[in-house]
């Protein structure tokens, strides 16, 4: 409560803006998942790894865009390019360009696919991904697990379709990831099965990997009932030169993918074996529409393309991932023997507060009821005025921009806010 309070007395201005907005917007906002009570603080500027907020606050921006902020607020490649293609290219032709080919060739080479196809988020990118799974298959069923996030309107908290995703009742979820028994057998004993559709790391679900045993036991179980397997990959595809998936070894039929590859800006793609994406295939007879008025814009593709090709090398893919190793790795020594703990893979990390110790954590069961909000709430308002822009949720996603230094100094603010409150982490 006191540290809520002071939240209030240091973000008058941020107040303002969100009592002037809920007269627009149902909240004040546009994106459910960055409302936070008493009020969202409003940023107005980012530049390199910091944002500033309404209030003038400076922080190191641990958020990275939900993984879609990879390159920082001020990458020149981004910004050269985006300004030379306004200059000489033009925005949106109303035609296929060159532009779209490159990123298309690119992504093909980078992520061991046959074929691409451009949307403008990750939610379209599963939409056509699961709708091309069902033409192919002739059939209507997707098998997916309890906590994950496929988009804004496909999402499974809590072993249940949320309220919003659209074909409810064609989605069967499992109730645990990870568990390999159950999945296998739902996947065998559903009937009309057309694709089962998995993230190899939860991200909105808690940083939680998923292990190699398991993903390949669904790939295989997939491929047993002529049902097809479907990679979302729209985070987890920055964490390892390939993909995660081709780093697991997996063979997914689609792999869907968004995010920090439109290089900052809207951007979604979807694509894998050559035969399946043929649906989509315009001179196919039959095939299925995608169409998208912003699917093959210039700017993104450009951008996207420029991005991935000299700023997130393969190199320099393998040291952020590094990188983020060793900040888990540092978060754990300073929280040890407290019941924080520390998920994920490379760059992308959840921070979990909950109950009792954990070694680890399978699946969000695991840590269902025994989360400690009030830590994590206190925890977030507290890294505000340490200088550390995390989510409220305890999720962090590193950028590029972010130096070794700064991410010490986060591991230092964690270790004393554990020592502050001893007593109750
Ligand atoms: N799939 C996963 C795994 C995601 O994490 C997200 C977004 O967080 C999406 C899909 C949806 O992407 P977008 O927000 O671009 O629609």
């Amino acid at each position: 409560e006191a540290a809520e309070a002071r939240f209030i007395a240091n973000n008058p201005l941020s107040k303002k803006q969100h009592e002037l907005a809920v007269g627009v917007l149902p909240g004040g906002n546009t994106r459910t998942l960055l409302h936070t009570s008493p009020f969202p603080l409003t940023m107005k500027q980012g530049k390199g790894a910091y944002v500033w907020d309404k209030d003038g606050h400076k922080y190191l921006d641990l958020v990275g865009e939900l993984t879609a902020g990879l390159y920082g607020h001020s990458n020149p490649v981004i910004r050269e390019t985006i300004v030379s293609t306004f200059d000489n290219v033009g925005l949106s032709l109303g035609s296929t360009t060159v532009q779209e080919h490159k990123h298309a060739a690119l992504l093909c080479s980078r992520f061991k696919l046959e074929r691409v196809r451009m949307a403008n988020t990750g939610t379209e990118a599963n939409m056509h991904a699961l709708a091309g799974a069902r033409h192919f298959t002739s059939r209507r069923k997707v098998v997916v697990f309890s906590g994950g996030y496929h988009g804004a309107v496909f999402s499974f908290p809590n072993g249940k379709p949320a309220p919003n995703t659209v074909d409810k009742d064609d989605f069967v979820v499992v109730p645990r990831y990870n568990d390999v028994d159950l999945a296998v057998s739902t996947i065998k004993s559903t009937p009309d099965l057309a694709a089962v559709l998995v993230e190899p790391m939860q991200g909105a679900g808690g940083c939680i990997p998923g292990t190699k045993k398991f993903l390949h036991a669904i790939q295989d179980a997939a491929h047993e009932v002529g049902a097809l397997y479907i990679l979302d990959e729209v985070m987890t595809s920055r964490l390892a030169p390939y993909g995660l998936g081709v780093k697991l070894g997996l063979k997914p039929d689609l792999v869907t993918m968004g995010k920090y590859l439109g290089g900052g800006l809207a951007f979604g793609a979807f694509g894998g074996r050559e035969k399946v994406m043929a649906v989509y295939d315009p001179r196919v007879e039959g095939s299925l529409a995608h169409s998208g008025t912003f699917n093959n814009n210039t700017l993104v593709m450009s951008v996207g393309y420029e991005a991935l090709k000299r700023v997130f090398t393969e190199e320099a893919c393998v040291e952020l991932n590094q990188r983020g190793d060793r900040l888990r790795e540092r978060l754990m020594q300073v929280t040890k023997v407290t019941k924080i703990l520390f998920t994920g893979k490379g760059s992308l990390i959840g921070v979990h507060f909950v109950d009792k110790s954990l070694e680890s954590i399978t699946c969000g069961e695991d840590i269902q009821d025994k989360e400690r909000r009030d830590l994590r709430d206190l925890f977030w308002f507290e890294m505000l005025e340490e200088g550390f822009w995390t989510t409220r949720r305890g999720f962090v996603a590193l950028t590029l921009e972010t130096e070794e230094h700064e991410l010490e100094g986060f591991v230092e603010a964690v270790g004393e806010f554990v020592e502050r409150h001893r007593d109750i982490v």
